[in-house]
């Protein structure tokens, strides 16, 4: 399993030396970093507070003795040399923010990977493997192509999709050019070196790991999503003079739909949102004459999506709708030999855990593009995230850590 001159690692000895109190710590001094008084996180792509945070996240990588760098799309790359030629191994996630945003999201992947990065180092530790370390720029979707800093490394981000609109009301283009940056180098931005896995730990920012609770969760794979334009057809006319025998409100007749997607999406085992309404023309004194529901899917299984898509176009025609296929993304299952290896951390842990699909997108799915990914959850209190009272219990952080640690190791001895 591994060569002769390079003994095992002593995990045992190297999870009794995780550091879960500097864990912690790392978290706060982050977590201050572009903190409004009394709220959340401001620290959106590429503001003034995220470079900061991206900083500070560069000096600790170097303090540590590690070879770091920005490369050309803000990413934070950090590099350990390993012992063997071999592609890398590589960790990581992001630490900017959605306006108002919690100090766990994003941020616990990246010090929990700079924690396990502490213990090799301090244990005078060198893997078989280069190791990466990696922290993402603009992984909220806060600038268009997001997540932004992941698709740029793996080199398949695209001059059009920098077109569209970042947080700060202008284009990313606009927003990157005045940080200094070069969309031209963002796009031909490519990884360093080969990799031969990505793990992510991340919060779960769901309640599936809190009943029972469960501190860690082994991510089967991110979601696939579809959304549909559904349009129903009225008449506008005065809102007054109109008698109710006579209107044609296509809002009436949109509603019964509305419901009808969440029980599609009940009787399938999925989830379906209806996130945006158009009524057109719109004012309150007009009957509406048309209505636009945005409906989106999404499920680990494209058969079951199949399925949920076919009652929602029997319904829509149903209701004499007009139901027009949008945006698609297709599920990324994470990598069934990287799941076992978590699985086993955890065995070693002893830390009960459960297997579950990740319903948010993350950076992650884009690795997925150039290597084997798997991801690891620990439960988010209350389910709530991108919230200033986004919380993981110190105790899970930590052991969530260990486990990245122990998976590290297990997968620079097999791979
Ligand atoms: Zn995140």
């Amino acid at each position: 399993m591994h060569a002769p001159n390079h003994p095992p690692h002593d995990v045992d000895a190297l999870l009794a030396a995780f550091d879960g109190e500097q864990l912690m710590a790392d978290l706060e001094t982050l977590g201050a970093i572009g903190r409004e008084r009394g709220g959340g996180l401001q620290r959106m792509a590429y503001s003034e507070a995220d470079l900061a945070a991206r900083r500070w996240v560069l000096a600790q990588m170097q303090a540590l003795g590690m070879g770091a760098t920005l490369d050309a799309a803000g990413n934070v790359v950090g590099y350990l040399p390993g012992s063997e030629a071999r592609p890398a191994l590589a960790l990581g996630s992001h630490t900017d923010s959605v306006p108002g945003g919690g100090m766990f999201d994003g941020a616990l992947g990246v010090l929990a990977a700079l924690a396990c990065v502490r213990t090799l180092r301090g244990q005078g530790v060198k893997l078989r493997h280069p190791l990466l370390l990696l922290d993402f720029a603009a992984e909220e979707a806060t600038t268009a192509a997001s997540p932004l800093g992941s698709l740029s490394f793996t080199g398949h981000l695209t001059a059009d999709a920098l077109d569209g609109p970042a947080w700060h009301g202008g284009s990313t283009n606009e927003l990157l050019a005045a940080r200094g940056f070069d969309s031209a180098a963002l796009i031909a931005n490519h990884p360093p070196l080969p990799l031969a896995a990505f793990v992510e730990l991340h919060i779960e920012q769901g309640d599936q790991l809190l009943a029972p609770r469960t501190p860690i969760g082994v991510v089967e794979g991110i979601v696939g999503i579809r959304r549909y334009y559904v349009t129903f057809e009225g008449q506008a006319n005065h809102a007054g003079t109109t008698s109710m025998a006579r209107r044609r409100d296509a809002l009436v007749a949109a509603a019964p739909f509305i419901t009808t997607v969440r029980d599609v999406a009940v009787a399938h085992g999925i989830v379906g949102t209806i996130g945006r309404i158009d009524v057109q023309p719109g004012a309150p004194n007009v009957i509406p004459g048309r209505v636009v529901l945005d409906v989106e899917i999404r499920d680990m299984a494209n058969s079951t999506l199949d399925r949920a898509e076919a009652a929602l176009h029997d319904a829509a025609a149903a209701s004499g709708a007009q139901m027009v296929h949008g945006h698609r993304k297709e599920p990324t299952p994470a990598d069934p030999q990287l799941m076992a290896a978590i699985q086993r951390a955890c065995a070693r842990l002893d830390l009960p855990r459960r297997t579950l699909p990740s319903g948010a997108g993350h950076d992650a799915m884009n690795l997925a593009a150039i290597c084997p990914y798997a991801m690891i959850f620990v439960p988010s209190e209350g389910g709530v995230s991108h919230a200033p009272d986004e919380f993981t219990p110190a105790a899970e952080c930590i052991a969530g850590g260990r486990v990245l640690l122990a998976t590290l190791l297990d997968l620079d001895e097999r791979l």
